[in-house]
């Protein structure tokens, strides 16, 4: 590592101005939007953390590639380039593009799941849960017990508890499994990442077994880097031969290319099984598109084929962790309750351990969002029991962090923001539910607060 600052190894060409808003405007627009951050105008935020999905900057690099895209309906060369960028890296036999992760695991689950069936993951994300459960499987998190424990140091707390796995399936038995998903790095469980050696003690089981391992890719190229930095055995590897030699011990892939595939949109579903992969691509065609461009336009694969590859650069993901671990390190030097350690893509608030005061049937997780906006007009999101209905194991609130478009001063500002919500957290409200959509209720849910009072002291 060097020695000097850490930089953002970019310039820029091109600026897109932000905009204040005044607390009393904010209360307002809160209040408009349910306490519910989802449904505010994101022109009325000024720094935007709800997601690092298809939010990132992209480079001269790939908006030149933009230009080269061939729009052809068929075999369009656009998709070989997609394809062959996607295979250097990925090395499954079959490329199916969709128009983004969760279309991939529809397709995925919608051919290998039915009803009765039950698919581990180290921990589902929301999406994956939801396609799981919506052709009426199980969704099964399996991670290690660390994982459970935000405060606790572990370097690959996103990890699959493989003697859970063991038992899971001697008591379900092998053909009720149709696949084992590894999500990687664990996105709901804190952004954490996943060892070499747990996915090859993963793949093992899975191989005498006779099941398919999937990997849930969307932050692979994070993932490589953890385990290029804390892994015995891949300090002198690059970040790509640490992710092709992973997703050998697969068999397939579930991708959103909003995340390290560098591009606002997109994503794709790989697999080694042809016969599988005939019935993806007729659920494809029914759905998607044809299989050359799958619900995208040939520009956006260009873009993807530079972007995988630029998510493996060395000194993009020095920056990229660099800069999420000074977010975090920050603000836990002066007590405020994170997952520990910094995960990849974003920083996780123990809103359990933030807010004591409200039980986690008031969302303490919303209520933590919803002041960080009150406070300094900063989006995030909650992950906890508003996301996960049934019994959700931790609240957090996710701050996720786009990639290359905020500076240091950017994220200096968030700290101060944080710092200052911290110290009067005692007075922040729970929040009730007062509508919820039958699945992914986060979205679109409508909560007030349970004291309207404090909530609206300004
Ligand atoms: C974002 C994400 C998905 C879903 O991808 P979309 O492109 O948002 O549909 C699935 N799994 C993980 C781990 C993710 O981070």
């Amino acid at each position: 590592m060097p020695t000097k600052t850490i930089i953002e190894p970019f310039r820029i060409k091109s600026v897109e101005p932000i905009r204040w808003t005044t607390r009393r405007e904010r209360e307002q627009l809160l209040e408009a939007a349910h306490y519910n951050l989802f449904l505010l105008p994101a022109d009325d935020v000024l720094i935007d953390l709800l997601t690092d999905s298809g939010t990132g900057a992209m480079s001269t690099h790939q908006w030149a590639a933009v230009m080269e895209g061939d729009e052809s309906y068929a075999g369009s060369r656009s998709f070989d380039r997609f394809k062959n960028s996607v295979q250097e890296i990925f090395g499954y036999k079959h490329v199916i593009p969709t128009h983004q992760g969760r279309a991939a695991e529809r397709i995925l689950f919608g051919v290998t799941c039915k009803k009765g069936e039950v698919v581990p993951n180290n921990t589902h994300f929301d999406t994956t849960r939801a396609n799981v459960e919506f052709v009426g499987a199980e969704a099964v998190d399996l991670v290690i017990e660390e994982g459970h424990h935000p405060s606790l140091q572990h370097p690959f707390k996103g990890n699959m508890d493989v003697a859970a796995l063991e038992s899971l399936i001697a008591r379900v038995g092998r053909e009720r499994i149709p696949l084992v998903m590894l999500t990687v790095t664990n996105n709901s469980g804190g952004g954490q990442p996943v060892s070499m050696e747990n996915v090859r003690a993963v793949s093992a089981v899975c191989k005498r077994h006779g099941i398919p391992l999937y990997f849930d890719a969307c932050r692979f190229a994070e993932n490589a880097w953890f385990i290029k930095l804390r892994e015995k055995g891949y300090e002198n590897k690059t970040p790509k031969e640490i992710a092709q030699e992973m997703f050998r011990y697969g068999d397939g892939c579930t991708m959103s290319a909003k995340k390290d595939g560098m591009a606002n949109i997109g994503g794709f579903l790989c697999t080694n099984d042809d016969m599988l992969a005939q019935q993806e691509k007729d659920l494809l065609i029914l759905t998607e598109g044809y299989p050359t461009y799958g619900g995208l336009a040939g520009r956006d694969l260009e873009a993807i084929a530079v972007g995988v590859q630029e998510a493996l650069e060395e000194d993009y993901l020095r920056y990229r962790i660099a800069s999420t671990a000074y977010l975090g390190n920050h603000i836990a030097s002066h007590g405020v309750p994170i997952v520990q350690p910094p995960g990849g893509h974003a920083i996780y608030l123990d809103a359990r351990a933030f807010l004591p005061h409200i039980p986690p049937d008031q969302f303490p997780g919303v209520a933590l969002a919803a002041e960080l906006y009150l406070e300094g007009g900063i989006r995030s999101v909650e992950i906890g029991t508003l996301m996960f209905a049934h019994g959700a194991q931790m609240d957090l609130v996710r701050l996720a962090i786009p990639r290359r478009v905020y500076t240091q001063s950017h994220i200096d500002y968030v700290v101060e923001v944080i710092l200052e919500v911290w110290k009067n957290r005692e007075r922040i409200p729970g929040l009730r539910l007062t509508y919820e959509a039958p699945f992914l209720r986060h979205f679109t849910a409508h909560l007030e607060p349970m004291n309207v009072g404090a909530a609206t002291r300004s």
